[in-house]
């Protein structure tokens, strides 16, 4: 879609603001880009030079190496073009966030991912007014709705217990970015000793640096044996089966994601047990967040986004789609195939 004179387009490369001349999460190499968050659909490498908010620096770097960035404080604004440019917070991971451009008047704002469940983690999201929204639709089925996060720690930390009163550790599976320091947040530290992956405990340095209080963690090799049966692991998916979870000998495993309200959800996954935690808004989440922004136009990008045209259509909006890039990893991998089985069992219930 777009109409002459828009002020962001989709371009090849990605999402383009033609009067200020640079890229919002472009998916090909650019010479400006604005990253919404470091999540790897979203924050490339290869860009001249990168944009982000202040928070978000740390975790830019520390995975994509020495680039060339700066960091806009949330709020904040600098000009590009004639282009007046602020980052807002998206409160979906650490240093998120949503891009507002300003431009003779009109007002554009680019969600990137977002969550309206204020966690301990990152600055919580903060609806933007605007004339035109774009915005992500991950979860954006009726489905969705998750309920809220305290239950959901309250039943990892419940399962913890349980499985250490057996003698047997916990493995938690989650994405290392963002939904592994989420849960971290939520567990009981007295309960036993929570061992993190490498690839979740250099994650959770870059929160610690960014002033993120999180519960103290240790390496599986500070840990003796017979504590181990006690632990709770926090993994990223990709440890699932390999020599390092084979250590914790007999163990419990779950995996936590928006996906696990799915049915089959957990079986695919092949774990004993599902949690559905999301780092993304759920369907009333979304419509709370676009009629925040008191937009009249509404272009949805990734997800489910034929249902969710549709359904802003017949609620009086101007909507339109995004063909993007984005939602090919991280919590969006599942989406295809989910939102695909998700469309039978509503049409199953109907
Ligand atoms: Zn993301
Ligand atoms: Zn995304």
């Amino acid at each position: 879609m777009g109409g002459r004179g828009d002020m962001v387009v989709v371009r090849s490369e990605g999402l383009y603001c033609v009067p200020g001349d640079f890229y919002i999460d472009p998916w090909r190499p650019v010479a400006r880009a604005i990253i919404t968050h470091a999540h790897s659909d979203h924050a490339r490498i290869g860009h001249a030079h990168y944009l982000t908010a202040q928070p978000g620096l740390g975790i830019l770097r520390a995975r994509l190496g020495d680039i060339a960035a700066d960091g806009l404080a949330y709020g904040d604004a600098v000009e590009h073009n004639g282009v007046r440019i602020s980052l807002h917070p998206a409160g979906h991971v650490l240093g998120s966030a949503q891009v507002r451009m300003e431009y003779r008047g009109e007002v554009w704002v680019a969600s990137g991912d977002y969550k309206v469940e204020a966690d301990a983690t990152c600055v919580p999201f903060e609806p933007v007014r605007c004339h035109t929204f774009i915005t992500e639709s991950t979860f954006g089925l009726p489905i969705y709705r998750w309920v809220p996060q305290q239950e959901i720690y309250a039943d990892i930390n419940a399962w913890w217990a349980r499985n250490a009163a057996q003698g047997r550790a916990s493995v938690l599976l989650g994405y290392a970015f963002g939904k592994a320091q989420r849960m971290l947040s939520g567990l009981d530290a007295a309960q036993g000793p929570i061992v993190c992956h490498g690839a979740v405990e250099a994650l959770n340095r870059v929160y610690r640096d960014a002033g993120v209080a999180l519960p103290a963690t240790r390496m599986v090799t500070d840990v003796a044996r017979d504590e181990l049966r006690r632990a709770i692991v926090l993994a990223p998916p990709s440890a699932a089966g390999s020599p390092w979870i084979r250590r914790f000998g007999e163990y419990s495993d779950a995996f936590a994601s928006g996906w696990m309200l799915v049915r089959g959800a957990r079986r695919r996954r092949g774990v004993d047990r599902g949690f559905v935690l999301s780092d993304h808004a759920d369907w009333p989440g979304l419509m709370a967040a676009i009629k925040a922004t008191g937009a009249g136009r509404i272009i949805v990008t990734h997800g489910s986004v034929p249902v969710m045209v549709r359904w802003l259509r017949q609620n009086g909006y101007d909507a339109g789609a995004f063909e993007t890039e984005y939602g090919a990893e991280e919590e969006g991998a599942d989406g295809e195939s989910a939102a695909q089985t998700a469309g039978r069992q509503e049409g199953a219930d109907a």
